[in-house]
């Protein structure tokens, strides 16, 4: 059998960064905790024999959230040959929990610490050889990022696999705690492998009711183990849950004590510290957040990414004219020809022009992850969610989920409180996805070319939904109750790595281009079918086709929301499979149209700006994609909630909808946009948040100073 190594450390301690130097693959590599939800496998570079699996971030091995059980099954159950603990060193004493825990598995371990060129640049030094020492474990120091190191871990890994040796273990139990834990482990010899006892009991006196249950006891070792546990209160005159917690913490202050070398300047506010007075501010963060964001989509969607779409389009052009005259020479009929060309070329070639701008768009979101600002964000939004009675950790799965639903919900696995994550799984999906957003593009360039703020005002439309919706929700004997406590770690700001920032644009870009090629390109042709076509499989004009029948029976549904045409409502049900294929929709009306003008011209002639905005509204709140769906179900497991939450989406589309529509949404917000549209209203803006910005620093430098 081959070498199992496995990958175990806090949220954001390296783990996959150091998985991809590893193997040489390019997992998602996110500065935020939670980004790895379920385990991931890969074979080692140098040794394809060697396996590598690399665990969700975790900060213990109780069982506190999915993770955390998903980590300790696989380390309990499949046993690895060798556990590669990641410690981010710069934040040793927290991490240094985890190592414990992990240590009380008795598999074989090395620990990664990770970081050293944080260490050096902060001026500190570890006692490495100490730490070793005082873990009985050996302890290697590297950068997973600059990969330095990495040999002599792996060596030290080997060598450890190899020699075959007893694990030893720190002894960090009082007399009082080890004697309950010989106890008990007498008690489970015929329910546990002689390896994975010692962890067992320790979990039984920590009360841990899911082990528990997994070890099927009788009742009278149930009750045996109770009295140690009584005795053992009893004796130390608390309980053993902290009892065990505490001596555990001890032992890590005690050794943190000794190995840590503090430098030798003063500790003073750090860069990320500063930056973080700012832009965490009360005030200042939500203007800040909204004015990044409007910059960012400015220059991808609207400046910059508006002039790419004319080389796509030429080069699909070119594309057409080329492929016509070669099926024109080869006698092909017009049908065919048209097939090809006013199906599935003009399907694809619609949502293929938006990739620049996605790409553009994916790029800049990479680096608002990468440099720790998406973290900002989600603790920014903790303040605002709280009153609203969600959790601040739901907000990791709403800007996952501004790529796609699909991991976004899976990422919910991270919130421990199951009423939170039930409700952030339903409500990611108002948070526009990537795949919507060539719809928003498609419309706001054809009905709104002047006005920049339509496209990223779905994404406050989308966070206002999510708020209305909690609130409701909160209201509902599913979801009442207090929200869990937000516990997460802010990373440190980083300067992206371009390496980083290109894996994240290219994994987006990727299934976005995938999808274009394969799903989009399927239904294109469907699409063009159904549309050249009536029942009786006749070749006739697009509004006796069989899409247009069906779309004439469906759009009645959409006239109160102010797009009751049969293309709209047609467009609206592809996009059911993917978003995306309503730009295709769109671009085969237009292709197989008489004089097939541009889709904006097009997508223009069947909207008013207000019946856009509508329609967009419910592009953004509408049931998700397919395979959204089927994550939904997998996550909530019944089929009926699946389908409530549907319905539940679908509906708040359909009012919120309706009313954009009716109290003419668009045009209310572009007049109180056309008073501060003056230049100078603008410029004094942001001049106002400049001085604040200074001012803050100011008042910080002063009060540091007092
Ligand atoms: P995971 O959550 O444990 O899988 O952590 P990731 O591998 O996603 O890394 C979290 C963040 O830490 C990313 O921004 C990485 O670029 C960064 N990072 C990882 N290793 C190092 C390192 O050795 N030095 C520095 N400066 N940053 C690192
Ligand atoms: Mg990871």
């Amino acid at each position: 059998m081959s070498i199992r190594i496995a990958l175990a450390g806090n949220p954001n301690s390296g783990k996959t960064t150091l998985f991809n130097a590893l193997t040489g693959s390019h997992q998602y590599v996110g500065n935020w905790p939670g980004v790895t939800v379920e385990k991931k496998e890969g074979t080692l570079k140098q040794d394809k024999s060697i396996k590598i699996i690399d665990l969700p971030g975790i900060y213990s091995l109780s069982p506190y959230s999915a993770e955390e059980i998903v980590s300790r099954n696989y380390l309990i159950n499949d046993r690895p040959d060798l556990i590669i603990n990641i410690v981010d060193a710069s934040n040793l004493e927290r991490n240094l929990y985890l190592t414990l825990h992990l240590m009380e598995t008795k598999v074989p371990m090395v620990i990664a610490l990770n970081m050293q060129d944080v260490l050096e640049k902060k001026g500190v030094s570890i006692d490495v050889s100490t730490l070793s020492q005082q873990l009985k474990c050996p302890v290697v120091l590297i950068s997973a990022l600059k990969e330095t190191g990495i040999q002599s871990l792996l060596e030290t890994a080997q060598n450890v696999i190899a020699s075959k040796a007893d694990v030893l273990r720190p002894d960090y139990f009082s007399p009082e705690v080890s004697k309950a834990i010989s106890s008990v482990e007498a008690q489970i010899v015929n329910e546990t492998s002689a390896e994975s006892r010692y962890f067992y009991a320790v979990k039984l006196i920590e009360k841990d009711e899911i082990l528990k249950k997994q070890l099927l006891l009788s009742d009278t070792q149930l009750a045996a183990i109770t009295r140690i546990i009584e005795q053992l209160e009893s004796d130390a005159d608390d309980d053993t849950e902290s009892l065990v917690t505490s001596e555990r913490y001890g032992f890590i202050a005690a050794v943190s004590e000794q190995i840590q070398v503090k430098p030798l300047h003063e500790v003073t506010l750090s860069t990320s510290d500063k930056i973080d007075k700012v832009v965490t501010n009360r005030w200042l963060a939500l203007p800040i957040f909204a004015v990044i964001m409007y910059v960012i989509y400015y220059v991808s969607i609207q400046s910059i990414g508006d002039l790419t779409i004319g080389y796509v389009e030429t080069f699909f052009g070119w594309v057409g004219e080329l492929l016509t005259n070669g099926l024109t020479a080869l006698n092909a009929s017009p049908t065919v020809i048209s097939l090809l060309i006013d199906g599935a070329l003009a399907g694809v070639s619609a949502v293929m022009t938006f990739v620049p701008q996605m790409m553009i768009l994916f790029f800049f979101i990479a680096i608002l992850e990468d440099s720790g600002y998406m973290s900002r964000i989600a603790f920014i939004m903790d303040r605002l969610f709280r009153r609203f009675g969600l959790s601040g950790k739901s907000f990791i799965p709403f800007i996952i989920g501004t790529g796609c639903s699909v991991p976004a919900i899976m990422s919910s696995r991270t919130i421990e409180n199951e009423k939170d994550r039930r409700m952030t799984i339903i409500l990611t999906p108002f948070i526009p996805c990537s795949a919507k957003l060539p719809v928003f593009a498609l419309m706001a360039g054809a009905l709104f070319p002047n006005d920049a703020w339509v496209a990223p005002s779905m994404y406050f439309v989308g966070i206002v939904m999510v708020i209305i919706s909690g609130l409701i929700l909160k209201r509902t004997k599913w979801f009442g109750g207090k929200p869990a406590p937000f516990i997460m770690e802010l990373p440190p700001y980083r300067f992206p790595s371009m390496k980083g920032v290109l894996i994240h644009m290219f994994e987006r870009g990727k299934s976005f281009i995938t999808k274009a090629g394969t799903l989009i390109f399927a239904m294109s042709v469907i699409i063009w079918t159904l549309m050249s076509f009536n029942w009786q499989f006749q070749l006739v004009d697009q509004a006796e086709s069989i899409l247009a029948s069906i779309g004439k029976v469906i759009a009645p549904i959409f006239s109160p929301l102010g797009y009751g045409n049969w293309q709209a409502a047609v467009a609206q049900v592809t996009g059911l499979l993917a978003k995306e294929t309503m730009v295709a929709t769109f671009g085969i009306l237009n292709g197989v149209a008489e004089d097939s003008p541009e889709i904006a011209t097009f997508v223009s002639s069947i909207f008013t700006q207000n019946s856009a905005y509508a329609f967009m509204i419910f592009t953004l709140l509408a049931a998700p994609c397919m395979a959204a769906i089927g994550a939904t179900k997998r996550e909530l497991v019944s089929w009926k909630e699946t389908l409530m939450v549907i319905g539940f989406q679908c509906g708040m589309a359909y009012l919120l909808s309706f009313i954009a529509f009716q109290i003419h949404l668009f045009d209310l917000i572009n007049a109180a946009f056309h008073v501060i549209a003056i230049p100078y209203v603008w410029m004094s803006i942001l001049g106002a948040i400049v001085i604040a910005c200074v001012i803050v620093y100011a008042m910080n430098q002063r009060r540091k100073a007092a």
